[in-house]
């Protein structure tokens, strides 16, 4: 069986397989870059020019394995910079050191053990104070939000309770009041998901997990797409010493090479045993942001999917259950989620970026 969910970009399995392969010294012309063990690089003194500027001097500050593995994340991620560090905590750590002493951290309240442990125990030492809030209603992360709050945590989908966070609004909160938002996407993997894309200004990984896939390497990431962020992490990521070694670095590259198949079919697994189906149809339910009248409105913009009554036709139908399907239903009976802004939709076999926009047209068209 295919799976339900496709790679984030088609050209997935090919950069997984080739980014990041360029070995720095080609000399041998390697396939596979060669694993750049040495600490210390040879320096070339300038005569007229007093500063240092080779690329690699000491391999804490940056190690031509490890590059090849953080832009070969990078490219996966559609981001600009990425960084390695030593494990998924290494990350985190490095992402605290960042901030002020006192700042304020708001977390989602449903998130792995390990990183509640650091903001418990760890963060506090360094001043800061953390609020665990419920995100799925954003008017709490509003309300949590300080002065001095510093940095928004979530998981994309959390661990272990699978509730999924909305990347999109958690970040337009979070740049209108001008806190940095981290998403640790380690459960989806930029295969399905690139919180980048959706407005999040750091994205962090166990690598120990999917990306490694064999259990034998502790790891971990930051992908981000300034500069200015970059700079600051990879100071961190020197002055702190949280660098992964060369030889796991390489290893990783090439648990990378699998990456795309081995998600794909663990996507197919659980599905099967998560699911007492074995797919799904092309039925699609939605909340719009608005009420009754907007509602009809959305039906009344589409160009494309048509409003009517029934479902799993060829073509797209859209209709509004509180009107239709369900108003038979005495209201006291109707589950109160049935509400005046639900829509139904029934996928229809049209091509997918035309359904996609006619949903987009008429949704901006509101
Ligand atoms: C495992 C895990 C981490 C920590 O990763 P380590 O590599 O063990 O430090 C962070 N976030 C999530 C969601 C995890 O599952």
């Amino acid at each position: 069986m295919e799976s339900d969910y496709l790679p984030i970009s088609k050209n997935f399995a090919t950069l997984s397989i080739h980014s990041g392969n360029t070995g720095e010294d080609s000399e041998y012309a390697c396939v596979v870059p060669p694993i750049v063990s040495s600490v210390n690089f040879r320096l070339n003194f300038s005569l007229t020019e007093d500063s240092i500027s080779q690329k690699y001097t000491y391999s804490k500050i940056a190690n031509p394995t490890r590059n090849n593995l953080e832009q070969c994340l990078a490219t996966l991620e559609g981001a600009k910079y990425g960084l390695c560090f030593s494990s998924g905590g290494g990350g985190l750590s490095s992402l605290l050191a960042m901030l002020k002493p006192g700042s304020h951290i708001i977390c989602n309240n449903s998130i792995f053990g390990g990183t509640v442990v650091l903001l418990n125990n760890i963060a506090n030492s360094f001043s800061f104070t953390t609020s665990y809030v419920d995100m799925h209603n954003l008017e709490n992360l509003v309300n949590a939000i300080q002065p001095n709050t510093a940095l928004i945590w979530t998981e994309s989908i959390s661990n272990p309770l699978m509730k999924v966070a909305d990347i999109k609004n958690i970040s337009r909160v979070a740049k209108e009041r001008n806190v940095l938002l981290a998403v640790d996407n380690t459960f989806l993997t930029p295969y399905f998901h690139r919180p980048l894309e959706l407005g999040a200004d750091i994205v962090n990984y166990s690598l120990t997990k999917y990306f490694n896939g064999h259990c034998d390497i502790i790891m971990g990431s930051l992908l981000v797409n300034k500069k200015e962020l970059y700079d600051k992490l990879s100071f961190i990521q020197c002055a702190m010493g949280i660098v992964p070694s060369s030889f796991d670095c390489a290893e990783m590259i090439k648990s990378l090479k699998t990456f795309a198949l081995r998600m794909k079919q663990h996507s197919i697994n659980a599905i099967k045993v998560a699911s007492q189906t074995s797919g799904h149809s092309g039925m699609v339910s939605f909340y719009i942001n608005g009420d009754l009248k907007q509602t009809k409105q959305l039906l009344n913009n589409f160009k494309l999917i048509i409003p009517t009554t029934s479902f799993g036709a060829i073509e797209s139908i859209a209709e509004i259950p509180l009107l239709i399907s369900q108003s038979p239903v005495p209201s006291k009976q109707r589950d109160p989620k049935v509400t005046n802004n639900l829509v139904r939709l029934s996928v229809g076999l049209e091509n997918d970026e035309d359904i996609i926009n006619d949903l987009d047209q008429a949704l901006n068209s509101l």
